[in-house]
């Protein structure tokens, strides 16, 4: 692996829901954080209402995360550092050109930039701004969760509203509400009409 110290580089943990990204983003960033490198984490000021100042995983880690709402104020504040980690990238409002330069211009100045997000979005269509750094990153790695119905490796993220796939036409990001998601496999997984 390239020494994030002799150059920039763009890593991508992607997956479906439950398929661990932000544990593996956690992860990396621990180490950097034992080899006391400058290190920030962001996370996409998702509501309003309160602020979430931590990235959690579902298996319970946690590290202090910076709320933004676009990729400028990630660009804003990372003057002094050598990484910069962005949890639940799909969730910024920038356009994917926007977010793709910005992660860009931030492995150009030299930082080790590590994002984490959705490949895919509920109807199995993949997230264009995800997709475009998965083009330029220097590593990729994409996580898999297990089927509910088979136990196969899952791949896709089912959003289920009182039980049944949610419509095609629903919003594709829904914050705070209830419907619920499970990880299928490509067989498992039910089409959005
Ligand atoms: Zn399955």
């Amino acid at each position: 692996m390239t020494r994030p110290s002799a150059g920039g580089r763009i890593e991508v943990i992607c997956g479906c829901m439950y398929s661990g990204k932000t544990e593996e983003l956690i992860r990396r960033m621990r180490q950097v954080m034992i080899a006391r490198q400058p290190c920030r984490v962001f996370t996409p000021r998702l509501d309003t209402r309160y602020s979430a100042q931590h990235v959690a995983s579902h298996a319970g880690a946690r590290l202090e995360a910076i709320p933004v709402s676009s990729i400028k104020e990630v660009l804003a504040s990372a003057d002094d550092l050598q990484v910069a980690a962005i949890d639940e990238l799909h969730f910024l409002e920038d356009a994917p050109d926007v977010i793709l330069a910005g992660c860009q211009a931030l492995a150009d100045r030299g930082l080790r930039v590590i994002v984490a997000g959705l490949d895919q979005d509920y109807r199995a269509d993949p997230f264009p701004g995800m997709m475009q750094l998965m083009a330029v990153a220097e590593q990729v790695d994409k996580l898999y969760a297990i089927c509910v119905r088979c136990g196969a490796y899952a791949t896709r993220s089912q959003r289920l509203i009182d039980g049944r796939p949610a419509p095609a036409d629903a919003p594709t990001l829904v914050v705070g509400g209830l419907d619920l998601y499970e990880a299928r496999c490509r067989s498992c997984y039910e089409p959005a009409r």
